[in-house]
């Protein structure tokens, strides 16, 4: 009797999960629509990174693609509500956080084109996506197709490069890209440009009260041509109204690219003066207190203590 009770209760909430599964889970976001171009801004749980979803009306392109698979399928619900094809999936550059859901949403999707904006960023994402693989925290829907895993992720085969200056609508709506930019928190990424929303998507150049990524990729010289840009950008933009699309965290206005260029320079403080790895780490924290993601930070400090101790000893 109490197995059959058991059973029933639990079929009931598998029927009842389904039924309602679609109107419960799906994630907050918000919609913002200006001069026939609407978006969705679509913040994942597992972690603070976003994804947008751009609508001309006619058609969907979604910049980013989250970092689990859990949220990818909150996703592909959100683009299912919008009953209009997918045309494209732009990744912005190549950390894992950015792509881990391209599998639920290729297998969703077949139709929508993934692509990045260079070659550069297309490798780089593939040597991430083993660096993952090997320390075993890929998820098994993204290892990579291989010898030893055939049934893999085929990133050669579904990622396309293109060269164009802009993603496009049919309706002639247009997303700019900015890309070959100086290497700052990956060597390889892009920009996206909206007019009509005037909104600049920046990737993990921005981070709205979150940790920067400072760890594997990120040396003294990318700081620095990443507070130089920011820097153009703020120049190039002043005055004009944009708004900032971070890659993770909530849009902002333009003053927020100052807070990151302000991180840098508190991170590099900290770095100087801080002390041993743990020391660095509780002053960041204590510094920014109300910033999500402090997991990145061990990987940030150890990557440029290193540097300075090097300097320090005179290599
Ligand atoms: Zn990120």
């Amino acid at each position: 009797m109490m197995i059959r009770t058991t059973e029933m209760t639990y079929r009931f909430l598998l029927v009842a999960s389904l039924i309602f599964a679609p109107f419960v889970c799906a994630t907050p976001t918000e919609t913002i629509k200006q001069n026939g171009l609407e978006l969705n801004l679509f913040y994942g749980k597992r972690s603070t990174v976003n994804a947008y979803l751009f609508s001309d009306g006619k058609e969907l392109i979604l910049l980013d693609a989250l970092d689990s698979v859990d949220d990818a399928r909150q996703l592909k619900i959100l683009i299912d509500q919008q009953q209009l094809p997918l045309k494209q999936i732009f990744i912005s550059h190549g950390h894992p956080d950015h792509f881990i859901g391209l599998a639920v949403l290729n297998r969703a999707f077949p139709n929508a084109e993934i692509v990045v904006a260079s070659e550069g960023i297309k490798q780089e994402l593939i040597g991430w996506a083993n660096w993952m693989t090997e320390r075993g925290w890929m998820h098994i829907s993204m290892i990579p197709k291989s010898e030893k895993a055939p049934r893999g992720f085929d990133y050669e085969r579904l990622i396309k490069v293109t060269s164009e200056s802009q993603l496009a609508f049919d309706s002639g709506k247009t997303l700019r890209i900015d890309r070959g930019n100086l290497p700052t928190e990956t060597v390889h990424y892009a920009m996206l440009y909206s007019e009509d929303l005037h909104g600049l998507f920046m990737g993990d150049l921005a981070s709205n009260k979150v940790h920067l990524w400072l760890g594997e990729g990120v040396d003294t010289q990318s700081l620095e041509n990443w507070q130089t840009l920011l820097a153009v950008i703020t120049k190039r933009y002043q005055s004009t109204g944009v708004t900032i699309y971070p890659g993770h965290g909530k849009p902002a206005p333009l003053s927020l690219l100052r807070e990151v260029s302000q991180y840098i320079d508190v991170f590099k403080f900290a770095i100087r003066t801080g002390g041993n790895q743990d020391a660095v780490q509780t002053k960041m924290m204590a510094l920014f207190p109300d910033y999500s993601e402090s997991g990145y930070l061990p990987f940030g400090i150890e990557q440029h203590l290193v540097v300075q101790t090097a300097k320090a000893d005179g290599h």
